[in-house]
C-alpha cells in the first residue's frame, strides 16, 4: 500500500514544520498507477505528471501505523478523507485504510464500480462514500473520463437510496460543459440528498488537458451560488434561467437577503475545507476554506 498525505495534513498533524492553514479534515491518498485515463488527472494511465501531485497539491508518502497513532492524539482533526486512485488492488487497500482510521468519521472518494463495492466500504466503517462525477456533460464524459455518465448516475441513485445522506460526489467546473448541464445535474443530486463538492478545473502539467484554462471566477461564483441554493432547498430547477447557449443568466430567488456568501466556502463532506486544492494562495480563491475570508468578497454576484 502506498499511502500519501497532503502537505497541509502533515502540517496539521505536526509532522512538518512551517505555517499551515487550519483544517479539520486529514487528507490521504491511496496511490498507484490508475487503470483509467482521465484527461485532467495527474494519475491517469497516460499522464506524464509527477505522481506525488493530485490536483496542485503535493502528497508525501507516510506510514499508516504512525499516522494512525498521531491522528488518535489529535482532537482538531474531525474527519479523515481517503482519495483512492483506481490501481489494481485498490479495493483491499481501501478496506484496510478505512479500518485503520475509522475511530474518526472517514470519507472515501473512489471510482466505485458497483453497489456491492459501496456496501463494503460502509461495512468497514466509512461514514461517507464519494463517487465522483467530475464531468457533468454526457457528451464530454466519455471523451474526458471514459465510460458513461449514465452508469455513474445510476450508481449514485442506487447508493443514495440505500445510504441516505451518506453519499457525496465531486463535480469539476470548466471542462467544456454548460451552466445548464451543471445546474441540472446539481438539481438531480440535491433531490437525492447527495452532497456535492465543487472543484474548479485546474490545468496540470503532463495531463491531456494541460492547455485548457481555469474557469473564470465570475462563472465559478455563479455555480457555487446555484449549488448552495439547490443543496439547501432554497431554489428549484425552475428558478434558474438560461439563454439558448445554456449560460445561466438569472436566478429568480432573492438570495441576497440570506447569508448567501456561505455559498463560496469549500463544499463537500462535513469539515472538508481542502485549502488551496485548486487555487494558488496568491490569487483570489475559488473555494474559500476559511469563513473569516468571506467578508472581503464583493462584486461577483
Ligand atoms: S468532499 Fe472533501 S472529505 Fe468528502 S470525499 Fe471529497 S475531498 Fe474528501
Amino acid at each position: 500500500m502506498i499511502l500519501r498525505a497532503s502537505y497541509g495534513t502533515l502540517g496539521m498533524l505536526g509532522m512538518l514544520s512551517g505555517k499551515f492553514p487550519y483544517q479539520e479534515t486529514a487528507y490521504f491518498m491511496l496511490d498507484g498507477r490508475c487503470v483509467f485515463d482521465c484527461a485532467f488527472c495527474t494519475h491517469a494511465r497516460s499522464a506524464k505528471s509527477d505522481r506525488k501531485y493530485l490536483s496542485r497539491i503535493v502528497w508525501k508518502e507516510v506510514d499508516i501505523g504512525s499516522v494512525r497513532e498521531t491522528l488518535m492524539e489529535n482532537e482538531n482533526i474531525k474527519r479523515v478523507c481517503l482519495q483512492v486512485v483506481s490501481y489494481k488492488g485498490y479495493f483491499d487497500d481501501t478496506i484496510r485504510a478505512i479500518e485503520a482510521f475509522n475511530f474518526k468519521p472517514v470519507s472515501v472518494s473512489v471510482r466505485a464500480l458497483s453497489i456491492e463495492e459501496v456496501r463494503e466500504y460502509f461495512k468497514s466503517g466509512a461514514d461517507m462514500v464519494g463517487i465522483a462525477i467530475d464531468v457533468v456533460s454526457p457528451k464530454l464524459y466519455g471523451k474526458i473520463r471514459g465510460g458513461k455518465l449514465e452508469d455513474v448516475l445510476d450508481l449514485l441513485d442506487e447508493s443514495s437510496k440505500e445510504f441516505p445522506g451518506k453519499i457525496a460526489t465531486h463535480i469539476i467546473v470548466g471542462m467544456g460543459e454548460t451552466d445548464e448541464e451543471l445546474v441540472k445535474t446539481m438539481s438531480w443530486l440535491s433531490e437525492r440528498n447527495i452532497t456535492i463538492a465543487l472543484f474548479a478545473f485546474t490545468p496540470l502539467r503532463g495531463t491531456k488537458m494541460e492547455k485548457l484554462k481555469n474557469p473564470s471566477l465570475e462563472r465559478y461564483r455563479k455555480i457555487q451560488l446555484s449549488r448552495w441554493l439547490l443543496q439547501n432547498k432554497l431554489a428549484s430547477l425552475e428558478d434558474f434561467v438560461f439563454d439558448d447557449s445554456g449560460n445561466l443568466i438569472n436566478i429568480k430567488v432573492d438570495y441576497k437577503r440570506r447569508n448567501y456568501k456561505k455559498a463560496f466556502l469549500t463544499s463537500g463532506c462535513p469539515n472538508c475545507t481542502r485549502p488551496y486544492y485548486n487555487e494558488s494562495p496568491a490569487r483570489e480563491l475559488y473555494n474559500i476554506h476559511d469563513e473569516s475570508l468571506l467578508k472581503d468578497l464583493e462584486g461577483y454576484v
